[in-house]
């Protein structure tokens, strides 16, 4: 039997290949910002500044602090897409709402990943057992209750039902 049972935790590792490039140049762009802003404009400008070492202290950690956003602004913008959430409304929410709120926000409302059937490839919700276009299966469930089953197992676990006799019932039938 064939079923997609797609794996609905994503890898650390998809979740960074999804960062946009434009949006680690521009987090780059913003740091060296940050530092020549600090170093080179205010201290012509501006007498009696902090202390040298409390400067590099305050440019690297802000750099930091908005470059790391950059990157999660790009995130939001790749992510928002194929979570088939309005990347418009999103992506100026994650800039502009001061404290993180907009990031914080997202990251507590965002919808599942959507998942195409692969027989008609209409969307997929995760937990869905069957396709609501095409009836195609997507996970084993099982035939008394249509409940969820594991392929493994040999009842079911919500009525009972022998998951082996039941299979090989429909084995017999489809020779
Ligand atoms: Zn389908
Ligand atoms: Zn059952």
């Amino acid at each position: 039997m064939d079923y997609v049972i797609e794996d609905q935790k994503p890898q650390i590792s998809d979740e960074l290949r999804l960062i946009p490039m434009w949006s680690v140049a521009l987090a780059i762009a913003l740091f060296a910002a940050v530092q020549a802003t600090v170093h080179l404009y205010l201290a012509q400008h501006q007498h009696n500044l902090p202390p040298r070492g409390f400067l590099v202290f305050w440019s690297v950690a802000w750099g930091t602090v908005i470059a790391v956003y950059t990157v999660m602004v790009g995130y939001v913008t790749r992510d928002a897409k194929r979570r088939g959430m309005n990347r418009a409304l999103w992506t100026p929410l994650v800039i502009f709402m001061p404290g993180a709120i907009g990031l914080v926000l997202y990251f507590l409302l965002r919808q599942p990943i959507v998942t195409a059937c692969s027989q008609c490839s209409a969307s997929i919700v995760p937990g869905m057992n069957f396709c609501p276009q095409c009836r195609f299966q997507l996970a084993p469930t099982c035939p008394q209750c249509q409940r969820t089953v594991r392929i493994t197992d040999a009842f079911c676990g919500n009525c009972g039902e022998n998951l082996a006799e039941a299979h090989a019932y429909k084995d017999a039938m489809r020779r």
